[in-house]
């Protein structure tokens, strides 16, 4: 048996800066040093476990577990496990040397790096001895499960260490941080609770929390029960869940396990409109489970969470380079062990797993979605609503993702029935080829929509400023045309009334609509009590949308100015005829108003001049 004698030792010449540069290191991330110390202590249980299936090991007598210990008297933190343990040639071995060289390597490569940004790379690598970014010191007591003396370890951040003899009940290894005076809260239960709450709450062997503040209330609650009083129930519970529901066969889960999961890790008590269970080995090995969560307007909550773990320890939120960026507007747990680790953001977005992952991701929520709208329409229909703006931003973003989700589009129609672009397409054969008419505003655009309805002509509702970008989408990939209802008179509004001819007509509607540009037409429509219509062509149209939208809130600046306009004057209208026989400049004035504002909201001056020219047309008529 290997003897243990007091021995003292340095860090060599190449390691003396590392202690500063950790303590300064990550400042923001500092917290991730308890989650490298509690997975190291899993590692260590889950290793005797497999020398226990070797029968390397003899069974372990007491269950499995880990002790988070804190005592702001002593100013203590411990770690605590029943693992395999370690001599003190392994310690030499395993921390002195290699935790060493790894920490250093690791340092040398990202130092100075901006790691502030919270990318991957911050999250992994400094393994042990992350825990000297709050502690002066961190003494390893460990007995190995060979049967070797405990022993002691002390490591100073000065860069000296020490060995010694050490006392320890049975096989595993206690780290202890004495935590120095910058980093005291790092002894309080509620920032301890809450960091292994984060990091550590589906790691696989059992965690339990303590603390002497908490001993201390357990005492004084158990001198102050009266007698007779029912004890409570002081049984200690693991902070986390060892078999989280995403390891589980989706098969074996139910409907209200996944509820109770979300509830749970997002604190949302809203129901998820439904889940996608990823349960991947090969070739990729990953498993996850992602929720749509419901949205209530266009970009609220936009930004949903996705959490990343590795081997159930959790690694970061939203990991752009993981996981496709449309998917964060997504919640979920994606456990990905295959991930390379201690690498930077460009190896990550270049590295040919995660863009497999990504593929996977999205073949199976666009699977999800067609067996959803082939097996129950009806609901998917309901869903649609909620789900509409993910899938035509994922479409968007992702060519793949749209050639295997086109399949499951929906557009709601006026009457609030719902069709695919097919269905639409096929019922417009005779009146409309390949022609989808659509309005972006039922109020405003009534007049347009009530001719569109005596035509029985379907019109469907596009209101969402994401609508434009993702019909375009739809033109280039299909042979379709989107055409709002106000852009175009359908051929099919048209009526086979006598045409007309007045240039006098024409130019006097230029005139009083102030509109250089403005071209005005004669055209017989079915609809006779309607006297003009205002078209907007509908690509200058677009392009203004899509200035208005890169201003962003910067109105005014494109209105009008880049629109092509056509007033389009009825002519089996008898308003119109008369006007034409007998021309007036304030009737063409009130007219063109009217059209004007049956097609949009008028501007401040507009209306103001509107109005007095109606008081004044009311009090002539006197
Ligand atoms: P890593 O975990 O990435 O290997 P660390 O610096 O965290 O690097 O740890 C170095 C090594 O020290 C581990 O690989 C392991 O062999 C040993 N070790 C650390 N903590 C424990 C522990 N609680 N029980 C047994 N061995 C441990």
């Amino acid at each position: 048996m290997e003897e243990i004698r007091n021995e003292k030792g340095g860090v060599s010449v190449s390691t003396e800066n590392i202690f500063p540069v950790i303590k300064q290191w990550l400042y923001s991330e500092k917290e991730i040093f308890l989650r490298e110390i509690v997975s190291n202590a899993c590692d260590a249980v889950t290793k005797h476990k497999r020398l226990v299936s070797l029968s390397e090991a003899e069974e372990s007598a007491e269950p499995y577990r880990i002790t988070v210990r804190a005592d702001k008297e002593l100013k203590t933190l411990t770690v605590s496990d029943n693992g395999i343990g370690m001599t003190a040639e392994e310690i030499k071995k395993y921390i002195c040397q290699i935790a060493l060289s790894g920490a250093l390597d690791f340092i040398e490569k990202y130092e100075g790096k901006d790691a502030s940004g919270g990318g991957i790379i911050g999250h992994f690598g400094l393994g042990f001895y992350s825990a000297f970014m709050v502690a002066d010191t961190v003494d390893v007591i460990s007995r190995s499960f060979t049967g070797a003396p405990a022993v002691k370890w002390t490591c100073e951040d000065a860069g000296s260490y020490e060995f010694s003899p050490a006392e320890r009940e049975g096989r595993g290894t206690d780290i202890v941080m004495h935590i120095n005076s910058d980093n005291e809260e790092y002894l309080s239960d509620y920032k301890l609770k809450e960091i292994l709450d984060k990091y550590c709450a589906f790691m696989p062997v059992e965690i339990y929390y303590e603390s002497a503040e908490l001993d201390k209330k357990a005492e004084e609650a158990a001198k102050d029960k009266k007698e007779g009083e029912e004890a409570e129930d002081v049984t200690p519970k693991p902070i986390n869940d060892v078999s989280p529901l995403w390891l589980k066969n989706p098969s074996e889960c139910t409907e209200e396990e996944y509820t109770e999961f979300y509830r749970k890790v997002f604190g949302d008590y809203r129901e998820p409109l439904f889940h996608i269970h990823i349960n991947a080995d090969y070739p990729l090995n990953f498993k996850g489970i992602l929720y749509f969560p419901k949205l209530n307007h266009e970009f609220d909550n936009m930004e949903g969470q996705v959490k990343l773990y590795y081997n159930q320890v959790f690694v970061a939120d939203n990991i752009k380079e993981v996981i496709p960026e449309y998917m964060l507007m997504l919640k979920g747990v994606l456990d990905c062990p295959d991930m390379p680790l201690n690498v930077s953001r460009s190896y990550l977005q270049s590295n040919g797993y995660v863009s497999k992952i990504t593929a996977h991701i999205a073949k199976k929520v666009t699977d999800k979605l067609n067996s959803f709208m082939n097996t129950d329409r009806e609901k998917y229909e309901k869903l649609w609503s909620d789900i509409k703006l993910f899938v035509e931003y994922a479409c968007l973003r992702d060519r793949k993702f749209y050639d295997k989700a086109k399949t499951a589009i929906l557009f709601e129609k006026t009457d609030g029935k719902m069709v695919t672009p097919e269905e639409y397409l096929e019922k417009a054969k005779e009146k409309h080829e390949n022609t989808v008419y659509y309005t972006t505003d039922k109020t405003a655009q009534a007049q347009y929509l009530a001719m569109f309805d005596s035509a029985e002509i379907e019109v469907v509702v596009l209101d969402k400023i994401i609508d434009t970008q993702f019909v375009q989408l739809l033109e280039q990939d299909k042979n379709v045309k989107f055409t709002r209802i106000d852009s175009e008179i359908a051929s099919a509004l048209k009526g086979d009334g006598e045409q007309m001819e007045s240039k006098e007509l024409e130019e006097l509607f230029k005139k009083v609509s102030g509109n250089e540009k403005l071209t005005v037409k004669f055209e017989s429509l079915k609809d006779a009590s309607v006297p003009a219509v205002l078209n907007v062509s509908e690509q200058s149209r677009r392009f203004d949308d899509m200035m208005k939208m890169y201003a962003m809130g910067g109105e005014g600046a494109a209105m009008g100015s880049m629109i092509e306009e056509t007033l389009i004057l009825n002519s089996g209208n008898s308003l119109i005829r008369k006007l034409a026989e007998n021309p007036s400049e304030s009737v063409a004035k009130h007219l063109y108003t009217l059209t004007l504002l049956s097609s949009r909201k008028l501007t401040a001056d507009e209306l103001k001049s509107f109005l007095k020219s109606s008081f004044d047309m009311l009090e002539s008529t006197f």
